[in-house]
């Protein structure tokens, strides 16, 4: 399956495949056009099209738990609680909140402008492009897309080639739903993702590697188009001393585990005192079986990885440090048992790269402070955890580091709340999303001032020439002092 699925695709079925040729540019005319035409502003034409994804993931509930479980072997109640359940609520949100989101904001004035109307309009950015991963592939295309056509954007939606089953659907099934002459899905690899970024668009919403996201930001800026980068990278977890091993141990193996591991917010590594460590691996072995069974392989809730290539990434990770738990894999599965690796050098792979599947090492650390300081000498991460009784040890952690997103006594369950903004920091990514933050993200803030075409008198204060009376009388009309509240 490769070019762009929508309305032309089946006009000009060669286009592709004639050499010289843009496969691109009509589909991108037309949805210039269409925003152009003023369709997609008004607040009608955006529930519509709300409403439109909410039938999409009701009426295809089935194919698409389907489609997860064939790319990425997710049981169905996995793909509900990581992937549609979020969907739905994201859709939920924007269609019960548009128009109060849509409200020209009011702003505080000044003496000056005291007689004038001053507010915040959120205006669409016009042509948004949505790159997205194949980890959860329904998720992370279609919640930034609640986001773009909720501020009334028209949108190209590029799904990762990887996850085949659910690019398919994305393709076929969703544009259905959608008004495809403001909304278009483009398929294809890095080649060709590479020739769609050499397009203009108005804003480009990247999920995906650190990688990419600097291939993605440099075909940004070529037009100067603003970005948003969702990255991934290393997600530290201490575990203190103080705290009860066996809590530790199943909130962390569920989180690492989670898809295979193949989670960008998933706990990376372990940093804990060699003390802790001897208490937390029989723990960790204890949840495993309780969460997987003595063979994990037959567990329906274990995932698979997604393809070969990242299957020998991780079987060659295996050989780091030394195996405690786990270790096992199969090739003509793409299984990789959940493992759990000690004496673990911070110069080694596991510890270089971000690991994306179910392997968890363990790094000794002899102190909170020790423990910060590995974390602050590291790029900053998209999430940090740590686990401990003591709320002072939680609060040093936060208070002392920096990271997207941050959880105590916790995994990512941060993630199923609209109302708190997802983001990356650093290396780790720029821009947020989720809930109303996903709609100021695909929305310019325009800053308007209305004054009135009349008292000129009034106005007439600020033109030169400045007798010292004039002076002191502007200087403190346009002090902050004069700023009243709203
Ligand atoms: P990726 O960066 O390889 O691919 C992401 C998208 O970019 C895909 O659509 C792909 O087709 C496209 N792409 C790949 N190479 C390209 C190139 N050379 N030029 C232009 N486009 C190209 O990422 P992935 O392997 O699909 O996903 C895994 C990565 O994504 C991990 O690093 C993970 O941490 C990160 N991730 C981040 C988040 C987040 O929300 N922060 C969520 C999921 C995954």
């Amino acid at each position: 399956m490769s070019g762009i699925k929508g309305p032309g695709s089946a006009k000009d079925p060669g286009l592709e495949s004639t050499p010289g040729m843009d496969p691109f540019a009509d589909t991108l005319q037309r949805l210039r056009e269409a925003f152009s035409s003023g369709r997609t502003r008004s607040a009608e034409f955006r529930a519509a099209q709300l409403n439109g994804l909410s039938r999409f993931l009701r009426e295809n509930k089935q194919l698409l738990q389907e489609t997860l479980a064939r790319d990425l072997h997710k049981a169905a109640f996995h793909s509900d609680i990581s992937e549609l359940i979020l969907c739905q609520n994201e859709v939920d949100l924007a269609l019960r909140s548009l128009h109060t989101w849509m409200k020209d904001e009011p702003v505080a004035k000044n003496l000056v402008t005291q007689l004038d109307s001053a507010f915040i309009r959120k205006e669409p950015f016009g042509l948004v492009l949505i790159l997205t991963p194949w980890n959860y592939p329904l998720n992370l295309s279609l919640v930034p897309l609640v986001g773009a056509l909720a501020a009334g954007n028209c949108v190209v939606l590029k799904p990762s080639e990887m996850s085949k089953c659910a690019e398919r659907v994305l393709a076929e099934v969703l544009p259905r739903y959608l008004d495809q002459s403001c909304f278009a899905v483009v398929l294809g690899g890095p080649e060709k993702t590479g020739k769609l970024l050499e397009h203009e668009f108005d804003y480009i919403f990247f999920t995906g590697s650190s990688r990419v996201g600097k291939i993605v930001m440099a075909a940004a800026a070529k037009h100067l188009t603003p970005v948003t980068l969702e990255l991934g990278g290393k997600n530290p977890c201490y575990v203190d001393d103080n705290c009860d091993p066996q809590t530790v141990a199943n909130r962390v193996a569920f989180f690492r585990c989670f898809n295979a591991g193949q989670t960008c917010v998933a706990p990376d590594y372990v940093l804990c005192s060699p003390e802790m460590q001897a208490r937390l691996v029989p723990a960790l072995q204890s949840a495993i079986t309780r969460f997987y069974g003595n063979d994990p392989q037959s567990s329906q809730d274990l995932g698979r990885i997604i393809n070969e290539k990242h299957f020998q990434r991780l079987r060659d990770l295996l050989s780091c440090g030394r195996v405690v738990i786990g270790g096992q894999s199969d090739e003509s599965d793409l299984y990789i048992a959940p493992t759990v690796l000690v004496d673990v050098q911070e110069t080694e792979p596991v510890m270089q790269e971000e690991i994306f599947g179910p392997i968890l090492p363990i790094v000794n650390v002899r102190s909170l402070g020790q423990a910060i300081d590995f974390i602050n000498r590291r790029e900053k991460p998209l999430a940090l955890y740590v686990f401990s009784k003591s709320s002072q040890v939680v609060n040093q952690m936060l208070d002392r580091t920096s990271s997207g997103n941050f959880a105590g006594n916790e995994g990512f369950t941060y993630l199923t709340l609209t109302s708190l903004p997802f983001s990356g920091v650093g290396k780790s990514g720029m821009g947020r999303y989720h809930g109303k933050f996903s709609f100021d993200t695909f929305s310019h803030h325009r800053a308007c001032l209305l004054s009135h075409s009349g008292l000129e008198m009034l106005k007439n204060i600020r033109y030169p020439p400045y007798s010292d009376c004039r002076q002191k009388l502007l200087t403190w009309a346009l002090g902050s002092h004069s700023c009243n509240l709203l």
